[in-house]
């Protein structure tokens, strides 16, 4: 069978090269005789495998020497607890940002751990923006700013880092790491779950500033401590070999093709061609401010909402997979990460105004 365009939020496409070139090794890594699957992450032919993605990592997002990379498990999710367990150093006031569903839950996770000041909150306008930054109401001495700059179930991503002072800033990366180039410096702490710009799920990726780390609450679990992965190299224990192993081979892909400012140029247009598909009909809609858009994931609905399943049924006959939207909001939701080609939209696009004059 031949592959279709795959438009899932998470686990999400990736590049067919890279899945090719896993085949290829699958059962004979360089000649080594085994699988990376099989490997001890101790030996080295695996290590050779781990210092080669986390440099490739570095160069793609130029990532300054003073900040660690970790190749953790445990998702996002995870990150959600891990943060107010390390980052609040004896200080549990936390400022988050809640612009959807994702915020919220690093909130609910935060106050577990933390005194939460939600420093701002677009919920009144059904998450359909970003706040700007004067509408920040940001505690000059809280621990961190938490935010989360792409929701990936809304649809709704910020159009510039907020400013925090000396606090520092921790990003939910999860749905538009790598999509363009970033300023890490900005940062405090950056993570994602792997499973949509990176690589297969089972790899969380977290990037962190070295003077954050070593300070965890009494009490946090080792697994939990960032000091444990950083001491260690992310291989205290057995880390998810192969996930990393995948995430090297997509950020080689990454940098064949041109690197983050490249990703950037083939992501905005493909995010603009389908807005505008949606925007200059009266059938389909967008709820999100045109400022704040997601590149990377794009929900829309359509006039008669009884049409909804007779569309995903004519999109999935058509090879265009996964269109449904998140349970919590319905309608359509096409994820668009870097490793959808460009002919994805202008199939999708296609579709989309055919099914308009049949059904419009
Ligand atoms: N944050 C964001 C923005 C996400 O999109 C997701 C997953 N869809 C998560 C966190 C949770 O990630 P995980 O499933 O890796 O825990």
């Amino acid at each position: 069978m031949s592959r279709v365009f795959n438009f899932s939020a998470g686990p999400a496409a990736l590049p067919e090269e890279v899945l090719q070139q896993a085949q290829a090794e699958m059962t004979d890594w360089h000649g080594s005789g085994m699988s990376v699957m099989e490997m001890s992450h101790r030996g080295k032919e695996f290590m050779s495998i781990a210092e080669k993605a986390e440099s490739d990592l570095r160069e793609l997002m130029s990532i300054p020497e003073n900040y660690k990379v970790l190749f953790l498990q445990g998702g996002a999710s995870s990150q959600f607890a891990m943060i107010p367990m390390n980052l609040t150093r004896g200080n549990s006031a936390t400022d988050y940002i809640n612009t959807g569903a994702w915020s919220k839950k690093a909130i609910a996770e935060g106050k577990n751990f933390s005194d939460v000041n939600v420093a701002a909150t677009t919920e009144d306008s059904n998450f359909s923006r970003v706040p700007h930054q004067d509408q920040i109401n940001l505690n000059a001495n809280a621990a961190y700013v938490h935010y989360t700059p792409n929701e990936t179930i809304g649809g709704v991503e910020f159009n510039y880092i907020p400013h925090t002072g000396d606090v520092p800033l921790v990003a939910d990366m999860s749905s538009t790491i790598l999509s363009r180039p970033l300023d890490v410096d900005r940062f405090g702490m950056i993570y994602a779950g792997a499973q949509k710009n990176i690589g297969p799920a089972g790899l969380t990726l977290v990037i962190i500033r070295e003077d954050l780390v070593g300070d965890a609450m009494p009490g946090t679990p080792t697994m939990f401590n960032y000091k444990t992965h950083v001491d260690n190299d992310s291989m205290y224990n057995t880390p998810p070999t192969y996930g990393w192993y995948l995430a090297g081979l997509v950020f080689q892909w990454l940098k064949d093709k041109g690197g983050l400012q490249g990703m950037a140029e083939i992501n905005s247009r493909k995010a603009n061609k389908l807005y505008d598909a949606i925007d200059t009909s009266d059938f389909y809609a967008n709820p999100v401010d045109p400022h704040c858009r997601s590149w990377m994931n794009v929900p829309f609905t359509l006039a008669n909402a009884e049409l909804d399943k007779t569309f995903l049924e004519e999109a999935s006959a058509e090879g265009l997979k996964t269109l449904k939207g998140h349970r919590s909001v319905g309608g359509m939701r096409a994820s668009i990460y870097n490793a959808m080609p460009e002919e994805g939209i202008d199939a999708l696009v296609g579709f989309m105004a055919e099914f308009e004059r049949k059904y419009g």
